[in-house]
Order: structure tokens, then sequence, then C-alpha cells
């Protein structure tokens, strides 16, 4: 497998065609983006600590059945992966009150919820990812009911095996937001599941162990996202 031109640079990955028409590399960089892309900052070994906790992670979930864009960690800081036309949705799972579900509806961080909440969001920088819904997906064409459907099971599937898998280790998965392409026209998980888009809280102390330390100017932020590969078996 060949290694060919970039074909899209994101805020903190870059892709790259290779000579299979149907497999791309992701490439983990050291760049930690917030709000959008507002704050920016480079942190150390962050790309390879990001790559490593996504391939353990798309491995069981591909173990449990949640069918994947990934195909195998190729070095450090690179994953081979299948070619997905992405969708402009974000698909959130909450299991705690935190972040913008807190902001919106003044509800303090850590508050319980009866059960799980799900949240589509569109995928745009610009308008800082506003909240939609089933129709908005629907009615401008991005999916179709039937995917609306089947976004909705597959993210919440994710939540039985990774919830499971966290707190094994200790930790509290509060909220995480996946996203998801069509290859050969199935609906595989595409990007990535890291640190950088869930939240993970140490289940005694409360302590955050997710992208809301850079957010919020907490400190050590690729330390503990270290730390949280190494609760969940991943090794570095
Ligand atoms: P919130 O809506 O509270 O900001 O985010 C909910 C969850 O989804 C958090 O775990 C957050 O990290 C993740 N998330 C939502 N939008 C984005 C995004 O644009 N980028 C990343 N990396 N994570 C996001």
């Amino acid at each position: 497998m060949q290694k060919q031109h970039e074909l899209h640079r994101g805020k903190s990955k870059t892709v790259y065609a290779t000579d299979h028409p149907d497999h791309v590399i992701m490439q983990f960089r050291d760049d930690a983006t917030a709000f959008n892309g507002v704050k920016h900052a480079l942190l150390d070994k962050k790309g390879e600590t990001n790559n490593k906790i996504n391939a353990f992670i798309m491995q069981k979930l591909a173990e449990a059945g949640v069918k994947t864009h990934f195909v195998e960690r190729i070095s450090e800081t690179e994953s081979l992966v299948k070619s997905l036309s992405m969708l402009p949705i974000e698909c959130i799972v909450r299991n705690v009150a935190a972040g913008s579900l807190s902001k919106r509806l003044g509800i303090e961080e850590g508050t319980a919820l009866k059960r799980p909440i799900f949240e589509f969001c569109y995928k745009s920088d610009a308008l800082n990812d506003p909240l939609i819904n089933d129709d908005h997906i629907v009615a401008l064409g991005w999916a179709s009911e039937e995917d609306v459907s089947a976004l909705r099971e597959l993210t919440f599937k994710v939540n039985e095996v990774l919830k499971p898998l966290f707190a094994k280790g200790n930790m509290t998965l509060v909220d995480y937001k996946l996203e998801f392409g069509r290859f050969q026209g199935e609906l595989l998980l595409g990007d990535e599941f890291s640190p950088d888009g869930c939240r993970l809280w140490d289940t005694e102390t409360g302590e955050k162990m997710d992208k809301d330390r850079f957010r919020r100017d907490q400190g050590n932020v690729i330390e503990h996202y270290i730390e949280v590969g190494k609760r969940i078996g991943v090794t570095f």
C-alpha cells in the first residue's frame, strides 16, 4: 500500500489517498482545537496517543458488531481506513448532563439523566454545529428516514459497548460524538473515537480526563489521555 497525495486537512487529522481506491490514510496530528477551531495549540504526542486509543476502540466496536471504517493502524500516527462519503451530521449521546446541554438548559454539570439523550448536530464550524432534528436531516436531503433510525441505533449500540469498557477502567462515559459515512451504500462509523470527542470522568474523583482539560485550561491534557488509554488496555 502506497501513501499518495493529501486529500483533506481537518483540524486535527489529515487524510491521504492510497494506491487502493477504497482505502485512505488518516494521520492524527498534534493539533488540539476547541470552540470550532477558535482555540488552537500543539500538544506533544497527541497524534500518536489518539491514533492508538482510536485503533483500540474501533477494534472493540468491530468485535461487538459495529461496522466501522477502520482497517488497521499502520504507524505511530497513522491508520488505514475505508474511504467514506461522510454525512454532514454529528451524532451525540449523553449519559450525564454536561457541556452544551448544561449551558443550553441551565442544568448543572454532573446531573444524572433518567435515560441517555440522543442529539443530532449539523457539522458546520461557521454555524457552531447547531442542534438539528430528524426532520432537518430528511428535509435537507442529508440522509433518509431509515438512515436516521440506523444512526440513532448505531450510536446507542456504541454506548452499550463503551460504557462498560470505560467503567472497568473506573471512568464514566459522560457523552460522546460520532460521525458516520457511506461506503458502497452502507453506513459505517467513521472519523475517530478518542478523548477529543467524548467526556470521561474518573468515577471516584470526578476528575476530567478528556478534551475539556484543554478547553478549560486544566493542563496535563495528554497525560490524562494516556491514562485513559492505559486504563482500558491500550499499549503505548
Ligand atoms: P457538547 O455538545 O456538550 O459541546 O459536546 C458533547 C460531546 O460531543 C462532547 O463529548 C464533545 O467532546 C463532543 N463533541 C461535540 N461536538 C464536537 C466537535 O465538533 N468536535 C469534537 N472533537 N467533539 C465534539
